[in-house]
């Protein structure tokens, strides 16, 4: 384990022998040079960087257990190249992160946070809050109908608003209209929520471009990765109002969120917490301990990831 995970996980993985916290020693880097040859599965975080050349300093290794749904910091694809298992944490999560969908949406269109302050400012005192914008008569955009995207949809559905979506293609069964590019979805919402995956493919699919469809009274919401979306385009769009407002979970250089962002108003920013309920974080990490325990057993792994299909047996067997 290169960096701290969740307690629990520690605890479970440590009671299981020889797991190396490698974080806790004195020189992570001379102690890394000593264990390497014999590591055979790494336990890791959402954000620890796992390129090709991270994982070829372990000639044993088999598996790569990672803490989230996005893997977009994990070479998967090298690691499928070489007969190596990465997994991560789907399904147990699509709940939660779509609850902070929702909450980003209602928290943006009604202008909640801004109306706390107001509150706790004490202008309640000079005035009533300015009237907000409204969820009535809209339709939410959904870049990415995948797992969490379905359940955002299904709450969606539930608050009365017309859903829309784009994907690399149309998926069969699904009731909402599709939409063939981000632009053309953007041209036909009022609230774009983006919840595709982070990584090449999906850099900067949200460019000035998509802003400017959205249009004056359009709603960015991005849970997805701060990469999808060019940060600076997104913010000249508010600057200049070519949209109306916000809504943000991740950033391009998390923790750092651009000080022009801050000076916003019109802008609700939390600090990724998307699936960080107490709930949801321990079922994340029982998964992560479950793979890795399903290596140590032998057994097929329980989540693997597409670009490393299990192929009946490990690396070293
Ligand atoms: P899924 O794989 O189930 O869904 C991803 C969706 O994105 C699919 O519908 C896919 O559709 C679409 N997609 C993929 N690539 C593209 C592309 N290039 N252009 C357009 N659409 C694309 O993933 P999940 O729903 O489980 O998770 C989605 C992402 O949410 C994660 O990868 C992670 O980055 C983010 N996330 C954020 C969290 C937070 O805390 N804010 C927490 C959890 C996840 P198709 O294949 O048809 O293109």
């Amino acid at each position: 384990m290169p960096k701290p995970m969740a307690p629990k996980v520690v605890e479970a993985l440590g009671g299981d022998a020889g797991l190396v916290k490698l974080w806790e020693s004195a020189d992570p880097d001379a102690e890394l040079a000593r264990v390497a040859p014999e590591v055979g599965a790494l336990a890791v975080g959402g954000h620890v960087k796992v390129d090709g050349a991270f994982m070829a300093r372990f000639p044993k290794l088999e598996i790569v257990s990672s803490f989230g749904v996005g893997y977009d910091s994990i070479d998967a694809a090298w690691a499928g190249e070489r007969g190596l298992l990465v997994t991560n944490t789907p399904g147990v999560l699509d709940d939660e992160v779509a609850d902070t969908a929702m909450g980003l949406v209602l928290a943006t269109v009604r202008q909640f946070p801004a109306a706390e302050r107001h509150l706790r400012a004490g202008r309640w005192l000079d005035g009533a809050f300015p009237l907000s914008h409204t969820l009535r008569g809209r339709t939410l955009g959904i870049l990415g109908l995948g797992r969490i995207g379905k359940a955002i949809a299904h709450r969606a559905e539930a608050f009365g608003l017309a859903i829309a979506y784009h994907g690399r293609r149309p998926q069969d069964g699904v009731p909402f209209r599709y939409h063939a590019t981000a632009l053309e979805l953007a041209e036909n919402c009022d609230i774009l929520v983006v919840i595709t995956p982070g990584g090449a493919e999906t850099h900067h699919l949200v460019d000035a471009a998509v802003l400017k469809a959205l249009g004056p009274s359009g709603i960015l919401i991005n849970v997805a990765r701060g990469s999808v979306v060019d940060e600076a385009a997104l913010i000249a769009a508010l600057q200049s109002k070519t949209i109306l407002g916000a809504g943000l979970d991740v950033f391009a250089e998390e923790p750092k969120v651009p000080q022009a962002l801050l000076d916003l108003d019109h802008v609700v920013l939390l600090p990724h917490v998307g699936s960080a309920s107490h709930h949801t974080r321990d079922a994340m990490g029982q998964l992560v301990v479950d793979n890795i325990r399903s290596w140590r057993a032998g057994a097929p792994p329980l989540t693997p990831v597409v670009e490393t299909p299990w192929r009946g047996a490990y690396k070293g067997s």
